[in-house]
């Protein structure tokens, strides 16, 4: 079976130890290339390597730099179609998917950041006739990046490509359940040319390999990208050290529907927030607040669609839903089934494993799933379930809309459906997430802040909000 391997100072090497673990095709429940178990000491030999080549990547030109990252950017276009049969493979998302957003956003992301350094302008302060203060912004030194399975090269590339541009050395570990783009990206590093040492891959599981880069004394800064739990776990670990921290983290997003909403178009689109990826988007919406007066209407036509959804073969081209990301992650998500029924729900469709014939067999794959008839505060409309599981929730006013979708600890996204736009401008002020978008979903521009509130997360990434977390401000006050 193929051993990935490690990307540690420009080579690809094995694990120290030389352990390694499985690597399971989802849709075929089945492992089909091994990840390398790295521990403490591959990653000191990664943060020894990124330490060595700090002082040259940070003091080489933004155009260099950036050259090297648009290549990089470029190569990921060029083998689009090896690195989304790749990821679709991992992470059991379909083809399609996989080949018009997952991979062209990592390019983007490398492509994005490698220009935006030629761009940046930092601040200056004049005192009138006293002194010239200007700010300074300073690469820091290596940075841990640490990112999900999800959206594995697409979250992955969103991290390392500020962290590099602003002129940091990296040591990143992808998720141990999806990493075989990162391996990917390791090869692509290399043919682009980019320095030794400067990108280090460590492959390996969280509570091992990750913890070694949180807690390692020469990492001063972490982006990490996952559950709330680890979340909360790496800001304890790293606050007493005074890192830097960038926390992105889970999310129980609204779907707020007013009755005057375009309905066709709000249609479209809740069936796509809501079951994209398997419903394995941080950023789907899985409560969805229905107006009373078109609650029936909703319900009737959103289950009829949701019910003609086709869960399949991922490289299929009509599959709309391909295979969940692990055995275990599929029975997380069944048994919140079972415990929304167990609050009083009712199943309007779905709610079950699909069992296909032949490869896919063993395959985990669920059926994309609507429940109704659960009060907003129950554990079904409050934790975290991260597949294609979603409630419905009827509600009479804008307060009381308003209101619910606040009622969760998370707070990362919502969008808000209705034609009035003072009521959107209205709600979108009132949401506490820290996206709201009106009238569309996942619409995305790269210079934007993007980040929770509440326990969806700390600080923000996007746009020059990134470049700032990776670097350190220096004020300089010179006297006239
Ligand atoms: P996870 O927290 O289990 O793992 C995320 C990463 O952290 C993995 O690489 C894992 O190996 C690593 N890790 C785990 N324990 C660690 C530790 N002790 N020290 C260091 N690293 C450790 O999350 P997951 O199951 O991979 O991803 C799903 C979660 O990610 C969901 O909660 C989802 O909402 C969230 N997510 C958030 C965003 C966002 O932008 N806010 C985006 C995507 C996913």
């Amino acid at each position: 079976m193929e051993k990935l391997l490690n990307y540690i100072d420009g080579k690809l090497v094995q694990p120290i130890k030389g352990d390694y673990f499985e690597n399971i095709e989802p849709a075929k429940g089945e492992a089909y290339s091994l990840i390398p178990d790295s521990d403490e000491s591959d990653v000191n030999l990664a943060v020894a390597a990124a330490k060595r080549a700090f002082p040259i990547w940070s003091k080489m030109s933004a155009q260099r730099r950036s050259a090297i990252l648009v290549r990089i950017a470029n190569l990921i276009t060029e083998n689009l179609d090896e690195l989304a049969q790749a990821e679709s493979r991992d992470n059991g998302k379909p083809l399609k998917l996989a080949r018009s957003i997952d991979i062209p956003r990592a390019s983007s992301n490398f492509h994005f950041y490698g220009t935006a350094i030629l761009h940046y302008a930092s601040e200056s302060h004049s005192m009138e006739d006293l002194a010239l203060n200007y700010t300074l912004r300073q690469p820091i030194g290596v940075a841990g990046c640490i990112s999900p399975w999800n959206l594995p090269l697409y979250l992955f590339s969103w991290k390392i490509a500020p962290a590099l541009a602003a002129g940091n050395t990296v040591v990143a570990k992808p998720s141990e359940v999806t990493p075989y783009t990162a391996y990917l990206l390791s090869r692509i590093c290399i043919e682009a040319g980019l320095p030794d040492g400067v990108l280090n891959i460590v492959h390996g599981y969280g509570p091992k390999a990750g913890a070694s880069i949180i807690e390692h004394e020469d990492v001063p800064m972490i982006s990490f990208t996952g559950g709330t739990a680890t979340g909360e776990w790496i800001a304890r670990t790293a606050a007493p050290k005074f890192k830097k921290l960038s926390l992105e983290l889970g999310g129980k997003n609204p779907n707020i529907i007013f009755a005057d909403c375009d309905f066709d178009d709000m249609m479209d689109t809740t069936l796509r927030s809501s079951f994209s990826n398997q419903g394995q988007i941080c950023l789907c919406g899985s409560r969805i607040l229905i107006e009373r007066s078109i609650y029936n209407k909703f319900k009737t036509e959103f289950v009829k669609r949701v019910s003609k959804l086709k869960v399949g073969d991922p490289n299929d081209s009509k599959t709309n839903l391909g295979a969940v990301v692990s055995e275990s992650h599929m029975e997380k998500v069944l048994e919140y089934v079972e415990l929304a029924k167990e609050e009083g729900g009712t199943v309007l469709t779905g709610g079950h494993r699909v069992e296909l014939e032949g490869e896919f067999a063993k395959g985990y794959f669920l059926a994309p799933t609507v429940i109704e008839g659960l009060p907003h505060t129950c554990r079904t409309n409050q934790e975290e379930i991260f597949g294609p599981v979603v409630t419905l929730i009827p509600f009479d006013t804008e307060e009381e809309a308003i209101t619910m979708a606040n009622s969760t600890k998370y707070g990362l996204a919502s969008s808000t459906w209705t034609s009035d736009l003072k009521r959107a401008h209205r709600v979108a002020r009132e949401l506490h997430t820290g996206i709201a978008w009106i009238n569309c979903w996942l619409l995305r521009d790269l210079r934007t802040p993007f980040g929770g509130v509440k326990n969806s997360g700390v600080g923000r990434e996007g746009g020059f909000e990134a470049l700032q977390f990776f670097t350190e401000p220096k004020n300089v006050c010179i006297k006239y």
